[in-house]
């Protein structure tokens, strides 16, 4: 099979011919039809997250059909569509796992991470973390709501019943959401990089109350504020948006130091938290709820040998939408 393999961090990842995986027990083997680029692919590449395993095939928003079953796999039939996400093994016995929060098992593997990933024509998964895509849409479309979806929706849900969001960055996660949001009747109110008025344009069409740069005050008093933008003076910033008793969801994976900030911002019952990684049941519960809406990703196609190129655009925000692999 092809693939496209990471070797060594900070470096460009080199197309490979490779021996076809083989699933193992209680997995399948399953032919990739796309594989969706997030931001979190870069960091791996950057060298931002720690200790990935090398040579590493990144990529974990993937979309493709189970063609192999290893022994004692028995949830899917050959031609099922399945989706593979971040989340790809947990111990399931530590007190996480046994309490709901597998997302945050110590011994956790993630797919495109610890675990190769969806940059390839072929790929093996554990069937259990395997997620069934709803016929609405093609493989290309689903593949960007594995992760930015599924962030996504995990950080509207710790908003609780928030009414007023603020979303600081503005880029594919933000999109999902705020197509969810607006469903659920609730309003948004779009940051973004200051002077970047397509973004803002893009955030007012899909129906945001309000846009501007994150460092403008926001016309309203905020319930809740999801940073998205891996920038930690928008902590800060979020904060003096929010209202009492508010809270502030840090969507993302990776973010540079927070700045110190006065007591006051947080005072009134204020809360800051983050959101790390994500459970089936986000994914059963998005998939339910994706197809609707509906929510539809805005994608950028490219071909599996062109994710090099993908991910530089992605780097230096030359893309219109999130960029989607398609193999060959
Ligand atoms: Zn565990
Ligand atoms: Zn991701």
């Amino acid at each position: 099979m092809q693939a496209m393999v990471l070797t060594e961090t900070r470096k460009p990842l080199q197309k490979i011919n490779a021996v076809d995986p083989c699933p193992g027990r209680g997995e399948v083997l399953v032919r990739v039809e796309a594989c969706a680029v997030c931001r979190t692919d870069l960091h791996v590449a950057d060298g931002d997250l720690p200790d990935p395993k090398l040579p590493l095939i990144p990529g974990h928003e993937i979309v493709g059909r189970v063609v192999g079953v290893g022994p004692e796999s028995a949830r899917f039939a050959i031609g099922d569509r399945v989706g593979i996400p971040w989340l790809g093994w947990t111990c399931g016995k530590c007190r996480y796992c046994t309490a709901g929060q597998e997302n945050l098992c110590d011994d956790a593997l993630f797919t495109g991470y610890t675990r190769n990933g969806g940059y390839a024509e072929w790929t093996v998964a554990d069937e259990r973390y395997c997620v069934p895509i709803p016929d609405w849409y093609s493989s290309a479309e689903a593949a960007p709501l594995l992760c930015a979806g599924l962030i996504g929706f995990r950080s509207l849900m710790k908003t609780g019943t928030a009414r007023r969001i603020g979303i600081y960055g503005f880029g594919a996660a933000a999109d999902l959401v705020t197509q969810i949001a607006i469903h659920q009747g609730r309003e948004i109110y779009a940051f973004t990089r200051v002077g970047d008025s397509g973004g803002q344009d893009f955030a007012r069409s899909l129906g945001a109350r309000w846009a501007g740069s994150s460092n403008s005050v926001a016309p309203v008093e905020l319930d809740a504020a999801i940073i998205f933008a891996p920038a930690g003076d928008l902590v800060p910033r979020a904060l003096g948006a929010v209202r009492k008793g508010g809270v502030v969801v840090c969507g993302g994976i990776h973010m540079s130091d927070i700045p110190q900030f006065p007591y006051r911002l947080l005072w009134g019952e204020r809360t800051v938290c983050s959101v790390a990684n994500l459970t089936r049941k986000d994914a059963e519960d998005f998939m339910a709820i994706a197809p609707r809406v509906p929510v539809r990703a805005h994608i950028e196609t490219f071909q599996l040998t062109d994710a090099n190129d993908a991910l530089d655009r992605l780097r230096s925000g030359r893309l219109k939408g999130t960029a989607v692999l398609l193999m060959p």
